[in-house]
């Protein structure tokens, strides 16, 4: 599953190719053809991201509301389209290329209701400016559960998956079973934080880099693939040194270093 900076770098690229003009909307592989039916022709004013999701809106209050889930993609296409092969949900053509969206979990018009419904149970997304981090901390500071699950909860938090789940709490020293009424204010606020900053990064360079140069001794971009993240996919915590431990939470491998995390 594509975590929260994936889904804002699609926002940022898609902007650049389709807001601002008409766009052409078809549904090649013929799912989607009475909602293409209704976009055809209208004017995209943007695309904004919360958390995994996405909203298009079009002129006429016309929303499209799609959600990858764990096997949807996009594809861009600038220049020259190709023929639609294979099961193509939505193909949006506009002034700067086409993009192809194949497998989504959700690809629908939203009415005014059901959009008003779908934002009210997305939690504040760290790489959105108008974020309100204290209605995380709302659930977070009161809640019997592990913070491990809670950063996985899209309605406590948006965006944060499982990479940046155990490499934020490595870098804060917070062990993803505390309960996050363990926590302090202030070990949220870091949190949050890093969060975004991490997020930040990743929509910019496209990929997941949590160690810093410092750490790594060499620049970022010469980091290998392995080579990427302090405790998620380690075997030795590249903080310390000592064994990293891994488990099962809640139907996903958790990631933490014991030495370095209390
Ligand atoms: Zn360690």
């Amino acid at each position: 599953m594509p975590e929260g900076h994936t889904i804002h770098r699609a926002a940022r690229d898609q902007n650049a190719l389709l807001a601002g003009s008409m766009v052409r909307a078809s549904s090649p592989q013929g799912r989607f053809s009475g909602g293409a039916e209704v976009l055809d022709g209208l004017a995209l004013s943007g695309i904004d991201a919360y958390g995994k999701h996405l909203l298009y809106r079009f002129d006429d209050d016309v929303v499209l509301h799609v959600h990858l889930g764990l096997f949807g993609r996009f594809f861009m296409h600038k220049g020259d389209l190709p023929d639609p092969r294979g099961a193509i949900r939505l193909r949006l053509t506009g002034h700067g290329g086409s993009v192809d969206l194949r497998g989504p979990t959700a690809c629908e018009i939203l009415d005014e209701g059901a959009e008003d419904a779908l934002l009210a149970r997305i939690g504040p997304d760290p790489l959105r400016r108008d974020a309100d981090p204290d209605a995380a901390w709302a659930r977070i500071g009161r809640s019997r559960r592990s913070i491990g699950a809670l950063l996985m909860d899209q309605s406590v938090i948006a965006g944060i998956g499982n990479v940046y789940r155990a490499e934020v709490l490595h870098v804060n020293g917070i062990h993803p079973e505390r309960a996050g009424s363990s926590l302090t204010p202030d070990e949220f606020e870091a949190l949050w934080t890093t969060a975004s900053r991490m997020l930040r990064d990743g929509v910019k360079s496209g990929r997941i880099v949590t160690v810093t140069a410092e750490d790594a001794g060499k620049p970022r971009s010469r980091l290998r693939r392995g080579e990427r993240t302090y405790v998620y996919r380690q075997s030795a915590c590249r903080s310390c040194g000592g064994p990293v431990a891994n488990w099962d939470m809640a139907g996903r491998r958790a990631w933490a270093c014991p030495a370095c995390q209390s």
